[in-house]
């Protein structure tokens, strides 16, 4: 079997989503889209069942895995619908539906539902991808307002710039919240993971964290008082397959691109760019081999890399290389590969999970 696996620290994401609720101050929806960032959406929402308020995702199709496997819990498609074929299903499997465009409200005005349905009407307050105007958004809210079947609105919006600590962007965002949605009653959704860490002023009755459960911080570089209390989830690491010795002036891999300038001995690790490392990490970027730091020499190639074993005598086949976890955190990483967290982990391919620390009776 191929040495290489994504562990999966199901503990470590039920703290991480304490964390987040009590920095909410409200209730909070686990945002699982994207196979939960690549950390797999069923094992996840198990995890957190019992203690989550409700789920977000991306699609009905990710709504209806999570129905599928069981999860009973509140479910927020967070960019609505796409067609109006999708309302019957929305109220079907009790699923709760965002209004953010002219299109999604004249499909729930058209759709005469016999069970109520949960509406989270989305302001546009200065990001400009989904959302209504403020003056769209008003009269949306009459509109609905006017639906016997449809439950009064949460009011909701999302920040484009919460995780540049010294943009005036989220202020400006949130006062065009607050004056969009000026005397209208309802509950509040307004912060993702970046807004919870950074931006205590951004209220929320039903915050949105999604990175953050992962352990990733998406204010990594700036200062904030909670730098030290995210758990990393997810730990990728692969076994070193082959070693070898190289001479001074000899080359690594495709490229040529790592030369060395001392006696080398190479690590191969199974590994590659197919399983979602980065192709174009820069020589050095920092692994961890057998628990001590160690980096990458030479391009990274599709199912395998190479790393420095010169100063790790003890290290050979069957040495584990952590590629991200612990050491480096995914967004050290990421840094290092000038690319986001984000798409690190939602990169994950091929690579199986092993899960830790499952509930009882959720293995
Ligand atoms: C993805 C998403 C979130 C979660 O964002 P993070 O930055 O991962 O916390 C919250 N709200 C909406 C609407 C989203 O699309």
């Amino acid at each position: 079997m191929r040495p290489a696996r994504a562990l999966i620290d199901l503990d470590a994401l039920r703290h991480n989503y304490r964390l987040a609720r009590r920095l909410a101050g409200g209730k909070a929806l686990a945002i699982v889209k994207a196979d939960a960032y690549g950390h797999g959406a069923v094992a996840c929402a198990r995890a957190l069942e019992a203690e989550a308020d409700g789920f977000g995702v991306a699609c009905i199709e990710e709504a209806l895995e999570l129905r599928a496997a069981g999860i009973a819990k509140p479910i927020l498609l967070m960019e609505g619908c796409f067609e109006a074929s999708e309302l019957p299903l929305v109220v079907e499997h009790n699923l709760w539906t965002v209004v953010g465009s002219p299109e999604q409200l004249a499909a729930v005005e058209a759709f005469h539902a016999s069970a109520p349905l949960n509406v989270w009407l989305l302001l546009d307050s200065g990001m400009h991808r989904l959302g209504l105007s403020p003056v769209a958004f008003r009269h949306a809210h009459a509109r609905l307002a006017a639906l016997a079947w449809v439950a009064p609105p949460v009011l909701m919006t999302h920040m484009a710039r919460a995780d540049e600590l010294a943009s005036t962007r989220t202020r400006e965002q949130l006062d065009a919240f607050r004056q969009a949605t000026a005397g209208l009653p309802g509950a509040v959704s307004v912060s993702n993971s970046a807004a919870l860490l950074g931006w205590p002023e951004a209220h929320n009755d039903w915050a949105r964290p999604g990175l953050m459960l992962y352990g990733a911080d998406p204010l990594h570089g700036q200062t904030h008082a909670h730098r030290e209390a995210l758990r990393p989830v997810m730990t990728l690491e692969a076994d070193v397959i082959a070693t070898r010795e190289i001479g001074i002036g000899e080359p690594v891999g495709y490229g040529a691109r790592f030369i060395a300038e001392r006696p080398t001995r190479v690590g191969v690790v199974a590994a590659g760019y197919a399983d979602g490392y980065p192709q174009f990490a820069p020589n050095g970027t920092p692994v961890t081999i057998d628990g001590r730091p160690g980096c990458t020499i030479g391009r990274v190639s599709m199912d395998m890399l190479t790393v420095d074993l010169t100063d790790h005598p003890d290290a050979t086949v069957g040495s584990t290389v952590q590629l991200w976890g612990t050491a480096p955190r995914v967004v050290e990483l990421a840094e290092h590969c000038h690319t986001s967290a984000y798409r690190l982990v939602c990169g994950l391919k091929r690579i199986p999970h092993r899960y830790l620390h499952a509930l009882p009776g959720q293995a």
